[in-house]
């Protein structure tokens, strides 16, 4: 009896083949600057409100303009967790 196991299919390892010539660069809305400051909003989440029941804090990632501070708008809501 051939009970030859079969072998797994090898699972293409996804490469994210990004062009980065073409990817827009993102310029500060107030000054035009493009470096920007990683910085966290943290908000608290009080304990009547944590689906946990518990306090929660939750770091909101962001980035702030080097130069003048502006908060990069990425489109999601500050009030969106992560
Ligand atoms: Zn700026």
């Amino acid at each position: 009896m051939n009970m030859r196991a079969q072998k797994p299919i090898p699972q293409p390892k996804q490469k994210v083949n990004v062009d980065l010539k073409d990817a827009e660069t993102m310029k500060c809305g107030e000054c035009e600057n493009t470096i920007f400051i990683q910085g966290y909003v943290v908000k608290k989440i009080s304990a009547i409100l944590s689906p946990t029941g518990q306090e929660v804090i939750a770091p909101i990632q962001v980035f702030n303009c080097g130069n003048c501070g502006t908060m990069l708008p990425l489109g999601g809501e500050l009030d969106e967790l992560i």
